[in-house]
């Protein structure tokens, strides 16, 4: 039986968490390790966790209590690297698992970082614009002792964003004395943030989605796209489908379900969610069942919202041919084989949207070097190292007949694994 509870074991705490979707997908390529899978049992637990509390004044002069998280799940190839994450329903057994996601998402595209995660139990959307500052403050200092540029450095991703990561560099560079840039990638470009971060993750998902369809044999121009989660990583992926002549003919988020045979007008979209919040009545566009938009006719769907979304029901139901991973964990491990014996291809999420973390990589290393580079030379190196990386991944799929998820996992796998092995355990 799972423990039932994440803070004394690292057994998953229920059926279909993140956490036990993570440890399922290592598991699967054990049998491609050979002798470093005696090292395996390191990928399956946390480096070091901290749970923190966040005590704030409120607006009203309430003192209410969030509790906050960072993971770091792996430091062997560098320092660590991933999101810090505002949401209702975030535990300490996500964190863990967006964490590992991370270590394995850096070394499928060979960036030289471990991996970690951040996230705070709070709807933001609830709070003002100070009580959100205040939060982020407190947050960055209780993590303070585990973060750094050479330690672990965060970044933005769900109801995260520069303003954020703003605050909590300024946070941190305040209790060390000294501006710290490096700290924390995704900071607005005038605080040694990279140009092209803000799109980078959709940018990484189309790049590798135009690769896969022209592996597969699919036309961009004219195929049906349809998107789930219309925020920095769905918008801006559905943008440059766009731009490559698809039709994005469905859109979901937290606030409805929106649907337009002919193809969205992109900009009015993205005005109407910049205004109201969400895609819900859109009036360019009929309104959906949630449900609905698993079985609509589409040739690619991109997942860009939270993980578990395609469960094993709504796989078989999928109309799509090729699945481009925006979200993290998006697929459930039944549903990833069911979508496999349909012959329906899967863009796995460490490596489709790897595209935000590889610029923030860019943004790291000119943060170091005080030498930054154009837009240009940014989307031409993202483009270079998302379409290296998927080769060696497919590569290594053909190889040994399997899955690009866990071709990712085995590339990812074995450079964690033989780097541990190199440095050798200590004491
Ligand atoms: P975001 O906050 O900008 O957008 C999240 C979107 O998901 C919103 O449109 C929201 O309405 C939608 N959503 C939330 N709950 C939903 C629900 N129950 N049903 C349908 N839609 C729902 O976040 P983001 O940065 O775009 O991140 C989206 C996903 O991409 C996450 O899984 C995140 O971990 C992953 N990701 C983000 C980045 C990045 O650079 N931002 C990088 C890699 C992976």
């Amino acid at each position: 039986m799972p423990h039932p509870d994440p803070f004394l074991s690292y057994a998953p705490s229920q059926p279909g968490s993140p956490w036990e979707t993570y440890i399922a997908q290592v598991e699967r390529v054990l049998p491609y390790l050979g002798p470093l899978s005696r090292w395996a049992e390191t990928l399956k637990r946390p480096k070091r966790s901290l749970v923190v509390d966040i005590p704030i004044e409120m607006d009203d002069g309430r003192i209410e209590h969030f509790e906050g998280f960072r993971v770091q799940h792996s430091l062997t190839r560098g320092p660590g690297k991933g999101g810090v994450r505002y949401h209702p329903d975030v535990t300490l057994e996500e964190v863990m698992a967006l964490a590992a996601w991370m270590s394995i998402k850096n070394a499928a595209v060979n960036l030289p970082f471990g991996g970690a995660k951040g996230g705070v139990r709070v709807d933001p959307g609830r709070l003002s614009l100070k009580e959100l500052e205040k939060l982020t403050r407190r947050y960055t200092s209780e993590i303070g002792i585990i973060i750094g540029p050479h330690q672990d450095i965060p970044a933005p991703d769900v109801n995260t964003n520069g303003q954020i990561m703003a605050w909590m560099m300024d946070t941190y560079s305040m209790n060390i004395g000294a501006t710290a840039t490096g700290v924390v990638t995704g900071k607005p470009v005038n605080l040694g943030g990279s140009l092209g971060r803000v799109k980078a993750t959709g940018r990484g998902v189309f790049v590798t989605g135009r690769e896969a369809a022209r592996r597969i044999g699919l036309e961009l121009q004219g195929a049906r796209v349809a998107v789930q989660g219309f925020g920095n990583v769905g918008s801006s992926a559905a943008e440059l489908f766009g731009q490559a002549g698809a039709r994005i003919v469905a859109v979901q988020d937290h606030s409805g379900t929106v649907v337009n045979d002919g193809g969205f007008d992109l900009a009015d979209l993205t005005a109407w969610v910049r205004e109201r919040g969400g895609v819900g009545g859109f009036t360019g566009g009929e309104p959906a069942d949630a449900e609905a938009f698993w079985d609509l006719p589409c040739d690619i769907l991109i997942p860009a919202a939270l993980e578990g979304q395609i469960t094993l029901a709504r796989a078989n139901r999928l109309h799509a041919r090729l699945v481009l991973e925006g979200a993290n964990g998006p697929t459930l491990p039944d549903a990833d084989d069911a979508l496999a014996e349909r012959g329906v291809l899967v863009v796995p999420d460490v490596i489709c949207n790897a595209g935000g973390v590889t610029v923030s990589y860019f943004e790291w290393v000119q943060d170091f070097s005080s030498f930054f580079w154009t837009e240009d030379e940014i989307n031409l190196r993202l483009d270079k190292i998302m379409v290296g990386a998927l080769r060696r991944i497919w590569d290594t799929a053909d190889q040994h007949r399997i899955t690009l998820r866990t071709a990712a996992f085995a590339v990812a796998c074995e450079r964690i694994l033989q780097a541990r092995a190199e440095r050798g355990l200590y004491p």
